[in-house]
């Protein structure tokens, strides 16, 4: 889940990291009148899930609180990326005299945070990654230790020869890496950290995404959930407690376990067909579940067959089958459904899919390949 900068912003400052003030606002109106609270120059920042806006123009620097009304009415409705902005924030401007990145994230190489440090900021880290991987820093982080202060000093000294600019970017790493354990983040960036004319170093922008795993024990950090840029079938499946998502082919795809739902969709490509979505259900066999699973997939039009595929251990496969012909009697459902059972229970479960004329199959290449053929013909 990524949060918006603003909010991201909202968790620096509750561990104690410079950032400037801010506001939210929808309409150019209350641009002007935020513009008129903080007085002298501000910014406006288009708020939504992108990095990169300032080279979209989502970023303009206002003199009076009538330029910003115009910039939050040119940037409110803008599409930066394929989404819509729907809020500016409205902030004080700095006076820059430098620009730095500050980033920490979790490193699949190393399994644990990592910290990546560069003198180049206020660019793409992966441009500078490209083009001068030497300015970059890199610090992995025993996460029982946490980031001790030796090692914050060790990257920030490669940002600033000035003490006391070091001295502030060191306790700003420790800040960071507090927000980032503290809101279950698989990221957190400061691009850029900059060095005001004074010498004072500050984050002027902020870059969070959460790992979706952690939200259940963070509702302060699920209470930031923006989900106008999320397709409607992810919202709905995410509240039904299933793990979907949306794909671009035709074969809409029911599996139960994540591992067994790749290798169905792997098999639907050998096949020559194109998955639909990912969809797990998980291994409880709540007919409910495969009910609003169901009405998920065929909300798809591209979905022109549907393809059950579970693997029985502690899901009862009979569950599952009720499930189905339950769904079927609830929703029209316009397409063929092709299904795969096996495990516990299996046999009781093919007799009630039998009994209401589903077609079911024991072998997964099989049902697979029926599958991709009803896609094709359809
Ligand atoms: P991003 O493009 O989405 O990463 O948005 P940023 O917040 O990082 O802004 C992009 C760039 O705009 C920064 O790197 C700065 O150069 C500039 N900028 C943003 N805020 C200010 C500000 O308060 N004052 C000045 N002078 N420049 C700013
Ligand atoms: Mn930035």
């Amino acid at each position: 889940m990524n949060l918006h900068e603003y909010q991201a912003k909202e968790i620096f400052r509750d561990h104690g990291i410079p950032v400037p003030p801010g506001k939210v606002v929808t309409s150019a109106e209350e641009a002007a009148s935020a513009a008129r609270e903080f007085g002298g120059m501000v910014v406006v920042k288009a708020q939504v899930h992108s990095g990169g806006r300032g080279k979209a123009g989502g970023v303009k620097l206002a003199r009076s609180p009538e330029e910003a009304a115009e910039h939050a009415s040119n940037i409110l409705g803008m599409d930066i990326k394929g989404l819509t902005v729907e809020k500016v924030l409205v902030t004080p401007a700095e006076d820059i005299a430098s620009e730095a990145y500050v980033g920490v994230l979790v490193d699949r190489v190393t399994q644990a945070p990592m910290f990546m440090v560069s003198s180049e900021g206020g660019v793409d880290i992966e441009e500078v990654a490209h083009t001068n991987p030497d300015a970059i820093r890199k610090l992995s982080v025993d996460p029982r230790y946490g980031l001790l202060p030796h090692q914050a000093y060790w990257l920030a000294n490669s940002l600033y020869d000035d003490p006391k600019q070091i001295k502030q970017a060191a306790k700003i790493m420790g800040q960071l890496y507090r927000s980032f354990q503290a809101a279950g983040a698989s990221m957190a960036e400061i691009n850029p950290l900059i060095v005001t004319p004074e010498g004072e170093v500050k984050a002027i922008d902020a870059k969070v995404s959460i790992d979706d795993n952690e939200l259940f024990r963070k509702p302060d950090v699920e209470a930031m959930r923006d989900s106008s840029d999320e397709p409607q079938a992810e919202i709905d499946a995410r509240e039904a407690g299933l793990t979907f998502i949306k794909l671009d082919g035709d074969v809409g795809c029911c599996v139960n376990g994540a591992g067994l739902a790749m290798a169905t969709m792997d098999l639907v490509k050998y096949y020559g067909g194109e998955p639909a979505n990912f969809l797990d259900i998980g291994g409880s066999s709540n007919p409910e579940k495969v009910v609003n699973a169901l009405r998920i997939i065929t909300s798809d039009p591209a979905v022109k067959v549907i393809l059950f595929n579970i693997f029985g251990g502690i899901t009862r496969t009979d569950d599952v089958a009720n499930g189905i012909v339950e769904a079927t009697r609830q929703i029209d459902i316009g397409v063929p459904i092709v299904i795969r059972l096996t495990g516990t229970n299996e046999e009781e479960a093919l007799k009630i899919l039998e009994r209401e004329g589903f077609s079911a199959y024991t072998s997964m290449d099989e049902v697979v390949e029926k599958a991709v053929e009803l896609a094709h013909q359809n």
